[in-house]
């Protein structure tokens, strides 16, 4: 894609870490984008500047500007434990109570208003339909007929690529080494944060963590069938 440009969603945790790595794999010029939502796990904002800091030293033609968009009006509506002092479980509805309504909408939404401003056409989600948690707004048929509504808003085409739409946490580790080696593998590891409780305290083989939150469960076992599938 000689001349292209894409702008990443790049919260600072392991799946949008990869999708960095696999758009600079594939555009001229990448620039990220993040959202500021009162998540609980802020450490997640801190490990963002890190992260780029050492890829754009690998990529310093191709990797431009970093934007960091406040949304809280997530935080006001509130009632999600990622947002709220609440327990992470399953709720009534089916879905564990870390579903925020709406968020991937309200995310794709003012990604692609910046991309309007920016010149950019094509934006790039970790968004992930297998191994995720049922969240809704996850989907590909969500993703998809959300980037045909936000084409038709701005009367420009806005592409969504989801590079690990189909791809469980073990193969997200893998694209990740086939992207950018044991390097990018160590940086995830050392630097991405994925833990809803935002741990920094406790290492662990596969990063740091609280070790038992359903980030944490799933991260750690894609990590060993990554390892010794
Ligand atoms: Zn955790």
């Amino acid at each position: 894609m000689s001349g292209s440009s894409a702008l990443v969603l790049f919260s600072g945790g392991q799946d949008s870490t990869v999708c960095l790595a696999w758009a600079l794999s594939r555009f001229d010029r990448v620039e990220t984008v993040g959202f500021d939502y009162g998540q609980r796990h802020a450490t997640e904002l801190k490990a963002r500047p890190v992260i780029l800091e050492k890829l754009r030293a690998q990529h310093p033609a191709r990797l431009g500007d970093d934007h960091l968009l406040p949304l809280a009006v997530l935080k006001d509506i509130g009632g999600s434990a990622l947002t709220d002092d609440r327990k992470i479980e399953m709720g009534e509805n089916g879905l564990p109570t870390s579903f925020v309504p709406g968020r991937n909408v309200l995310f794709l939404t003012a990604a692609a208003a910046l991309g309007y401003r920016r010149g950019i056409a094509d934006l790039v989600g970790g968004m992930c339909e297998t191994d995720y948690s049922g969240y809704p707004d996850c989907r590909d048929e969500t993703v998809q007929a959300t980037a045909r509504a936000l084409s038709l808003a701005l009367a420009r085409e806005v592409r969504v690529h989801t590079p690990l739409m189909r791809l469980d946490k073990a193969a997200t580790w893998t694209l990740a080494e086939a992207l950018g080696g044991a390097a990018l593998v160590k940086l995830i590891v050392e630097d991405s944060v994925t833990c809803y409780e935002g741990d920094r305290t406790q290492r662990h083989e596969w990063g740091y963590g609280c070790g038992a939150c359903p980030a944490c469960e799933l991260r750690a076992a894609g990590y060993r069938r990554y390892i010794a599938p």
